[in-house]
């Protein structure tokens, strides 16, 4: 499902999900180097890490009990569902 049309952040009302990843190695191949120490990167590759939490990309809410895909999931079906269910409907005008 897309984050966007799902997450609504309960301190900032933001839409996107950032995930926080810990003791991460990050490596870039070298592409292309200057006199001056310019270095230029290929898009870098994350090769380890633990995931240490989901939050909100605007206001880092950390969403409690979610700290991989699965429960991310889980999260989102959940919050999504209260919504659709507690808020009225908006039908078309007869
Ligand atoms: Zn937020």
């Amino acid at each position: 499902m897309k984050v966007q049309d799902i997450f609504i952040c309960p301190q900032c009302d933001g839409h996107r999900i950032e995930e926080i990843i810990t003791n991460a190695a990050v490596t870039s191949e070298v592409v292309d180097t200057t006199e001056c120490g310019d270095i230029k990167y290929n898009t870098p590759d994350i090769d380890e890490g633990i995931v240490d939490r989901y939050q909100c990309v605007n206001c880092g809410y950390a969403i409690p009990g979610v700290s991989n895909g699965v429960e991310l999931y889980a999260h989102l079906l959940s919050s999504g569902n209260k919504r659709l269910n507690t808020s009225p409907k908006k039908g078309a005008k007869p």
